[in-house]
C-alpha cells in the first residue's frame, strides 16, 4: 500500500469512528425492568454532592419560602435521578422547568416524613431512589402538550395530568435500592411505564413483594400509594400548585 492510500485509510477509520451512529433510544417504551437502567445514555444518576449543590438559586429560595424542603438536606443518603431534568424519560428530552438534576423538593412535612422511611429501611439494607418530587406546574404543561403533539392522548386518562399533586410538593416517584450498592430492586416495569404492569398489585413473586414492601414502608410514615403506579406516593392535605422552576 502506498503511503497516500495508507493515509486515505486512516482517514475513513477516523471518520467512521467519528459518524459511528448513537445507541437506539425508546425512552417510551421502557418496557422490561432492566429498561430503567439502560436509557439512553445520559449519567444514570446525579453527579456526587459538589460545591454547587448547597448553594442556592433564586428558585431554591422561592421554594424554601413557599414550604419547600430540600430531600437531600433532611436525608443525604436518598438517590436522587431525577429523569425529568433528562432526557431520559418518556418525552425524550428534558421538560420545561427542570434546570438542574441533583434537584428534588417536597413540603416540610413530606419531607421529613421521607428521611423517617429512609431511616426505617436502613435495618433491611435497603433506602429510597427518588424519580421526582415537586414538579413545577408548567413542566405538567409541558407533559400534556407532549401527550397531544404525539398522538398520547389516552394517556392523559389516569397516567399524565395537567394538575399534579407533584405540583403541589407533596407527591413523590420512587423505589427501592439496595444500600450498600445503590442498586434498584426488581419491581417488574421500568419507571413510568404507563401499562397495567405498572399496577401495584398487578405482580407476583418476587415483584409483587418488593412493591408491597415499598407500600408498606412509605405508610409507616404517611404515604399513600397510587394503585396504577407502583412508584406514586402522596403525602398530606391538598396544598398550594407552584410554579417556580427546580434549580435555575
Ligand atoms: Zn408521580
Amino acid at each position: 500500500m502506498t503511503a497516500r492510500l495508507l493515509l486515505l485509510a486512516c482517514i475513513a477509520a477516523i471518520w467512521s469512528l467519528a459518524h459511528e451512529p448513537a445507541a437506539a433510544c425508546h425512552p417510551e417504551e421502557p418496557d422490561s425492568p432492566e429498561a430503567g437502567h439502560h436509557g439512553c445514555g445520559a449519567p444514570k444518576e446525579e453527579p456526587p454532592p459538589g460545591p454547587g449543590e448547597g448553594a442556592s438559586t433564586r428558585t431554591d429560595t422561592a421554594l424554601e419560602r413557599a414550604g419547600l424542603r430540600r430531600i437531600r438536606a433532611l436525608a443525604p443518603s436518598v438517590h436522587l435521578d431525577i429523569r425529568y431534568a433528562t432526557r431520559r424519560n418518556f418525552t425524550g428530552r428534558p421538560l420545561d422547568g427542570y434546570c438542574r438534576p441533583p434537584y428534588a423538593y417536597l413540603l416540610r412535612p413530606a419531607a421529613r416524613s421521607l428521611a423517617a422511611v429512609q431511616r426505617d429501611l436502613r435495618k433491611r439494607g435497603l433506602g429510597l431512589k427518588v424519580f421526582d418530587a415537586y414538579r413545577p406546574a408548567r413542566a405538567s404543561r409541558d407533559m400534556v402538550r407532549w401527550a397531544r403533539r404525539t398522538g398520547n392522548e389516552h394517556l392523559l386518562n389516569g397516567y399524565i395530568a395537567a394538575r399534579s399533586r407533584h405540583n403541589e410538593g407533596r407527591a413523590v416517584d420512587l423505589t427501592l435500592v439496595r444500600l450498600a450498592s445503590g442498586r434498584e430492586v426488581n419491581m417488574g416495569t421500568a419507571y413510568d411505564t404507563f401499562s397495567p404492569r405498572a399496577s401495584t398489585e398487578n405482580a407476583h413473586g418476587s415483584v409483587l413483594h418488593n412493591r408491597r414492601l415499598l407500600v408498606r414502608s412509605m405508610a409507616a410514615r404517611g404515604f399513600e400509594n397510587y394503585p396504577r403506579e407502583w412508584w406514586h406516593y402522596e403525602h398530606g392535605r391538598p396544598a398550594r400548585r407552584l410554579d417556580v422552576p427546580l434549580g435555575c
